[in-house]
Order: C-alpha cells, then sequence, then structure tokens
C-alpha cells in the first residue's frame, strides 16, 4: 500500500444550490496535500465550471445525480465529475475554447478552457445519451 493515499465519494442532487458545499467539501479534502490558497481557488473553479456543465448541459435543469470522486496518490490531486445525462457528441469541439452549444443562455464556451487553465490534465469521456465524465488531475508540490 502506498503512504499516501485518499479517497472520497459525494453524490448530490443536480441543483446548483449544492454547488457551495461541495465545493468546501472538496477544498477541506485536499488541504492534506497543503496547497496554496490559489491551487485551493483553481480546484475550486474547475469544480464549479465541471458541475455547472453536468447540471446545465447533462442534464438540462432537470434533478438527477452528480458523483464527484477526489483521488490524493502521493502529491497529486484528482478529481472525476460524473453525470449520466445527454452525452457529448463531439468532445474536441465542445472542448475549443468559445465553443458553446447554449449561446441562448448566455454562455460564453470558456468552461473546458478554465479548467485547462487551472488544473495540470483534463480528460472528457462521453458519449451521447450515456453521461460524461470529466478527469481533472493537479499536482501539489510542498
Ligand atoms: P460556459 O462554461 O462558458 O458558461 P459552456 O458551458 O457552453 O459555457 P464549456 O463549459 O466549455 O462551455 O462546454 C462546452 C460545451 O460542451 C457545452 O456548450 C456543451 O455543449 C458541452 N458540455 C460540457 N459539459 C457537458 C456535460 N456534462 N454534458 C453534456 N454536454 C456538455
Ligand atoms: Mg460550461
Amino acid at each position: 500500500m502506498m503512504e499516501n493515499t485518499n479517497e472520497m465519494k459525494l453524490e448530490f442532487d443536480s441543483r446548483s444550490s449544492n454547488e457551495g458545499f461541495v465545493r468546501v467539501a472538496v477544498a477541506a479534502f485536499c488541504t492534506q496535500l497543503n496547497p496554496t490558497l490559489e491551487e485551493v481557488a483553481d480546484i475550486k473553479t474547475a469544480l464549479s465550471e465541471a458541475i455547472t456543465n453536468a447540471i446545465i448541459h447533462g442534464y438540462e435543469g432537470e434533478v438527477h445525480k452528480i458523483q464527484v470522486l477526489c483521488q490524493i496518490r502521493e502529491q497529486t490531486f484528482s478529481m472525476d465529475v460524473i453525470d449520466q445525462g445527454r452525452g457529448i457528441a463531439d468532445i474536441e469541439k465542445a472542448m475549443e475554447p468559445m465553443y458553446t452549444t447554449r449561446p441562448e443562455l448566455d454562455r460564453s464556451g470558456m468552461g473546458f478552457a478554465f479548467m485547462e487553465a487551472f488544473m495540470d490534465e483534463l480528460e472528457v469521456v462521453s458519449a451521447p445519451g450515456e453521461g460524461t465524465c470529466v478527469h481533472m488531475t493537479k499536482v501539489i508540490r510542498r
């Protein structure tokens, strides 16, 4: 068994009112890596973008479950934000900065660009009708 490993999982309804407590819970979990305030803010921002996407695009405002899985492996923090919603047909296109399928909702298409900028790795697994898993990692070096 590795020395520094830890995992936790949250499951909650896809209501935007849940975003706050999930951000706080994930921030508290990652403090065991002794991150800077800036690193915690980066993680919270990336998490919010992924959760908002699950609520708005994945479930299109219907209330279903979202799972957030967090892992610590040595100095690497990772999180998966998972929905069982409509999924993404063209992932490459969806990840392009300024691309949005919901311009009428005043979306700017910058969510994935922020996740990419604030985290070290971003990987999206998705299929139409099967939901979406957004996997992100960040190395916290002290
Ligand atoms: P912004 O995040 O700036 O408000 P946005 O949400 O449209 O705008 P991104 O977060 O970059 O921009 O997402 C790009 C597109 O990818 C979305 O418009 C949507 O079509 C698709 N998408 C993202 N996440 C999901 C998801 N969980 N389920 C289904 N489609 C998604
Ligand atoms: Mg978005």
